[in-house]
C-alpha cells in the first residue's frame, strides 16, 4: 500500500501533523549508507535520536522547517507537501486522516520506535557516538 493521500479534512486543518513533526522514514526508502549521508548533507533530511528509559535509537526523517524550535517539516509549503505521495516518508503515508472533527488521525504500520530499531540494525547510520 502506498499510503493515505490528503483528504478534504487535511486541507481544512492545513497540515497540522506536518506543522508539528515530520513523519519517519524507513531504511528501505534509501538504497545505501551513502544515500542516507547524501540526504542528510543536502539539508533536507536529518537524524533524530529517540531517547528514554525504553529506547535509544536513531531515525531518519525530513528536516525541521524551524530547526530552532524543532517544529514543522521542510517539505511543507503553502499548498501542502511538495513531495508526491509515493515519495513521502513512510510515517507520513501511513497516517490515516481522521474522518470527522474531534477524532484523532491514526498512525498505522511500523511505529517510530520500531523504525528506530530498524535504523540501528540497517548499517546505514554512522556510529551512534558520532550523533550524541
Ligand atoms: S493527517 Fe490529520 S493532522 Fe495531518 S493534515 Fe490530515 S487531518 Fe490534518
Ligand atoms: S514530508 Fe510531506 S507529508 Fe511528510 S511531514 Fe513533510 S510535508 Fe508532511
Amino acid at each position: 500500500m502506498t499510503g493515505y493521500p490528503e483528504t478534504e479534512m487535511c486541507k481544512r486543518c492545513e497540515g497540522e501533523c506536518c506543522r508539528l513533526q515530520p513523519g519517519h522514514c524507513l531504511p528501505s526508502e534509501f538504497e545505501s549508507a551513502a544515500a542516507v549521508r547524501a540526504a542528510v548533507e543536502s539539508g533536507k533530511y536529518t537524524i533524530i535520536l529517540l531517547l528514554d528509559s525504553h529506547i535509544m535509537a536513531r531515525v531518519v526523517r525530513p528536516h525541521y522547517k524551524d530547526p530552532g524550535q524543532r517544529t514543522g517539516c521542510t517539505f511543507l509549503h503553502e499548498n501542502g507537501c511538495e513531495l508526491p505521495l509515493p515519495a513521502r516518508p513512510y510515517g507520513c503515508r501511513m497516517l490515516r486522516p481522521r474522518e470527522r472533527d474531534g477524532e484523532h488521525c491514526k498512525p498505522e504500520g511500523v511505529s517510530i520506535e520500531e523504525a528506530g530499531r530498524m535504523w540501528e540494525q540497517s548499517g546505514y547510520l554512522p556510529p551512534i557516538w558520532k550523533c550524541l
